[in-house]
Formats: structure tokens, C-alpha cells, sequence
């Protein structure tokens, strides 16, 4: 077999051909370059461990292009992995959730789990994006040699194993992706990177590190609040989200409070007590008490929860107060 090397733009159409045919592409990320297949083709996925001479039972990781397939490729993400995703991807990250039936055991080794990744160099994404499927691919050097960071070095390793390397300059990570397991107790790297566990602990509270140890954050969440109230202050997605972020303070004793309408309020009040102000029934009363809320919230709370009022109206209007105070950070 002939190794051709070109450039993304070059290539692309070369590029997508073979995937759509079943072959193998390399291709650049920002982390090392990857040897990819269509991950949902289980014939075109033997052909990456046969290049990289590969033991079968090593998972593959799926690389995607938008966060719609992301969900598509796992059985449901979880809040915690929707979180990372939302702090750093694109980027040099893995995520390790419970697998969906599209991605066969060629891929995930067996595993329930499936590790998704959703690069940041604009190339990688560019191919992804053009084949139309999510993309297995692991490093693309043959096993037991040392990643590639540049196409030379998949060349010297890799000719006349491959048909296509698609050349995008060196990486500029230039090691493999941070893994985090988002299925175990305490979410786990299970392998380190570029995202540090104190940066992972910023956004999930805490995390095991790969050395075992368990990184908490100071306060949760602080990294993405630029200014506004003293304390930081986080918009729910939904009412669960709420109870959970706020069980979730609540053991760092981080003095949380739930901003809300009544109803929201008394549709959590069911479930379990917990710090509140009521900002009253309707979008107007809302408007009107918001801004005393926030006052009355940073004198006696460490972190304000607040209800998500939605974009009609002149709630679209309290929000644009809203995600200015808490820094577009959700929960
Ligand atoms: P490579 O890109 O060559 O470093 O290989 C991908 C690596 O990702 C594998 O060696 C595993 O360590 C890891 N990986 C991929 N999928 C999973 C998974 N479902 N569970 C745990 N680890 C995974
Ligand atoms: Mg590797």
C-alpha cells in the first residue's frame, strides 16, 4: 500500500472517500495524530488495530465534531459530563461515559463505556465534521511506539500501513488527551493531560487524580465567573439540577441559597428543606425583586442557585442581568 500525505484541504475529499469505503485516515489533533475509522463500522475499526497492530482489547476513543453526536454515541451523558464537555471541549479532554448501542464492542473493547473526544484543532474537526460520522481513532503510531506529533513522524512509523495522512503541522498539545472517567464514584482520570485535575475539580468539585488523590476545588465552579455578586452565583438547568448543585455545596459548606419563583420553590420543598428566597409568582415580580435577591443573597449566603426564567418576555431581560452576575455559568 502507498502512504500519501497531503493537506487538510488537499485531502479532504480523499479523506472522506476512505472513511465512507471503510478505510483508515490519519489524521492531526491538537493532542498527537490519530488513526481514525467510522466508528460505527465494524470492519473499518478491525482495520485500525491491524494497522497499529493493536491488541483487540484495547478501547478505541470516539472523536466528534458537535456535541449532538456526542449524545448520539452515549447512553445518556449525565450532568457531570455535560458540565466538563461545556468547560472544555473542544479540546484536549476525554470523556468516559456509559456507551450507546451505536458504537459496537470493536470500538469500546468490550466495555460498557465509551470515551468521546471533540478536538479543538480546526482541521481535525473540519474531517470529522466531512465524514458525517463519529471517528474511532487511537494514537497513530504502531503499538508500543511513541505518539506522533507531526506527519513525519506517522510517515517513519506508519508507510505502506496506512493509504492517507492528512498533514495539519505539529500538534500543539503534543501529548495525548486528559481521560476522565465520568461512571465511577468520584469522577477519575484515568489518564493525565493538558486539563489538570485541579482544573477538572473547578468545574465537577472534585475528582480523583490520576495518582488516586482526591482534588476539591476551593469553591466549585469559581474559573467561569468574571464579577457581580461577592459570592459566585450559578443558573440551574432545572429544578434537579438545583437540588443537586445545592446538595453539592452544601457538603463543601459552601452556605448555598435557591433563587426562584414560588412554584419552583415549592416544587423542591417536597423533596428536601433548603436556604431560598422567593422572588414571587410571576415574570414582573421576578423583575422587580431580582436585584434585592441578590443583594440580601451575598450578605448571608456563599453561593446563589438561580432558577433559569427562560427568553420570553421581560424574563429574557432579568436573564440578561442574570448571566452577566453569575458569569454564563450553569449548573
Ligand atoms: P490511544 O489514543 O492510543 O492512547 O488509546 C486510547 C486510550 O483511551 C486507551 O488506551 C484507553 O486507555 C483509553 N480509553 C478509550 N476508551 C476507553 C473506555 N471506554 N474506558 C477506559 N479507557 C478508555
Ligand atoms: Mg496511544
Amino acid at each position: 500500500m502507498q502512504t500519501k500525505i497531503l493537506s487538510i484541504e488537499d485531502g479532504l475529499d480523499d479523506a472522506v472517500g476512505l472513511i465512507k469505503n471503510g478505510e483508515v485516515v490519519v489524521f492531526p489533533t491538537e493532542t498527537v495524530y490519530g488513526l481514525g475509522a467510522n466508528a460505527l463500522d465494524v470492519s473499518a475499526v478491525r482495520k485500525i488495530f491491524i494497522a497499529k497492530g493493536r491488541p483487540m482489547d484495547n478501547p478505541l476513543i470516539v472523536h466528534v465534531a458537535d456535541f449532538d453526536t456526542a449524545e448520539s454515541v452515549s447512553a445518556g451523558l449525565g450532568e457531570g459530563a455535560r458540565k466538563l464537555m461545556r468547560a472544555f471541549m473542544p479540546g484536549a479532554i476525554t470523556v468516559i461515559v456509559e456507551k450507546s448501542d451505536l458504537i459496537p464492542d470493536e470500538v469500546s473493547a468490550g466495555l460498557p463505556t465509551v470515551g468521546i473526544r471533540f478536538p479543538a484543532h480546526e482541521g481535525a474537526r473540519k474531517f470529522i465534521k466531512a465524514c458525517g460520522v463519529p471517528i474511532a481513532a487511537p494514537s497513530a503510531n504502531t503499538s508500543t511506539k511513541i505518539s506522533p506529533t507531526s506527519a513525519e513522524h506517522v510517515y517513519e512509523d506508519m508507510q505502506g500501513r496506512v493509504p492517507l495522512i492528512l498533514d495539519g503541522g505539529s500538534c500543539q498539545v503534543g501529548i495525548e488527551s486528559t481521560i476522565v472517567d465520568m461512571t465511577a464514584d468520584v469522577p477519575t482520570v484515568l489518564r493525565p493531560g493538558a486539563i489538570t485535575p485541579q482544573m477538572l475539580a473547578e468545574v465537577l468539585g472534585e475528582v480523583k487524580s490520576f495518582a488516586g488523590k482526591i482534588i476539591v476545588a476551593r469553591a466549585p465552579g469559581m474559573k467561569y465567573r468574571h464579577y457581580a455578586p461577592s459570592c459566585p452565583m450559578a443558573v440551574a438547568d432545572s429544578a434537579l439540577s438545583a437540588a443537586e448543585y445545592y446538595a453539592e455545596c452544601e457538603k463543601n459548606s459552601l452556605k448555598p441559597v435557591i433563587i426562584a419563583k414560588s412554584g419552583y420553590l415549592s416544587s423542591l420543598e417536597s423533596q428536601e428543606k433548603f436556604q431560598r428566597i422567593d422572588l414571587g409568582d410571576s415574570d414582573v415580580e421576578v423583575m422587580k425583586n431580582i436585584y434585592a435577591a441578590m443583594h440580601e443573597a451575598e450578605k448571608y449566603y456563599g453561593v446563589i442557585i438561580c432558577e433559569d426564567f427562560g427568553d420570553s418576555g421581560v424574563a429574557a431581560s432579568v436573564m440578561n442581568r442574570i448571566n452577566k452576575a453569575s458569569g454564563g455559568r450553569r449548573v
